[in-house]
């Protein structure tokens, strides 16, 4: 095809990497992220193959079970574009599984688990107690819309994860108020939350996120 001169050669996928958030897709909540993303007001795609990674601007890494995500991620050929990506900058969230796989160093880890490690943290798995033991909390988070006067987030956490240290590049955003312990955090472009804000209508952290990937 002949290039019109004087028109810049803009690659195709420009649009769609700044406008676009995937949801790992290969285990837990995944429905209710694309779902809050889009009520966000950004485009949603699940994202299983190197392929659908390549489309989207940022990926946000669901609840659900972190060495089970890990495990899959390996026999779809994710992890090593997934670190690529991650390493390069792109936008990333992590909820609760996520969280934990965005850590630097865990506490209690499965004997082979790896994770990211994008966030200098360290995380304790299942630190709140076990499923049954699975509560919601009304949290103030730094940042979000209408800050400390706004209303504070509905917080649900199950099998949830808490952060036991944190680095000098890594902000705390949030603590669960009977433990004190810090429970969302971002570190440049890496934000995570111990809770699940995909299992509530509050959409004021998929938001964020958002305007982190327009910020790109
Ligand atoms: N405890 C789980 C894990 O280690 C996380 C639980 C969750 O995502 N709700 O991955």
């Amino acid at each position: 095809m002949t290039q019109m001169t004087g028109t810049p050669a803009v690659p195709a996928s420009t649009g769609a990497r700044t406008a676009t958030v995937g949801v790992l897709a290969l285990q837990g909540d995944v429905a209710e992220h694309l779902r809050a993303v889009e009520s966000a007001g950004a485009t949603a795609i699940p994202v299983r193959h190197p392929a659908e990674l390549d489309a989207v601007g940022g990926l946000i890494i669901p609840g659900g079970e972190s060495t089970t995500i890990w495990k899959l991620a390996a026999i779809f050929g994710m992890t090593g574009p997934l670190r690529e990506r991650i390493a390069g900058g792109m936008p990333v969230f992590g909820s609760c599984a996520g969280l934990i796989m965005l850590a630097a160093r865990l506490v209690d880890r499965a004997s082979d688990q790896e994770t990211f490690g994008v966030i200098d943290m360290t995380v304790r798995r299942n630190a709140f107690g076990r499923q049954g033991e699975s509560f919601e909390s009304d949290i103030e988070i730094a940042g979000i819309a209408g800050g400390a006067a706004g209303p504070p987030f509905r917080a649900v956490f199950i099998r949830a994860p808490w952060v036991e240290e944190i680095g000098p590049g890594v902000q705390a955003l949030a603590t669960e108020p009977r433990t004190g312990r810090i429970v969302a955090v971002r570190q440049g472009p890496a934000l995570a939350t111990a809770f699940h804000p995909e299992l509530t209508d509050d959409n004021r952290l998929h938001s964020i996120f958002v305007d982190m990937l327009r910020d790109t």
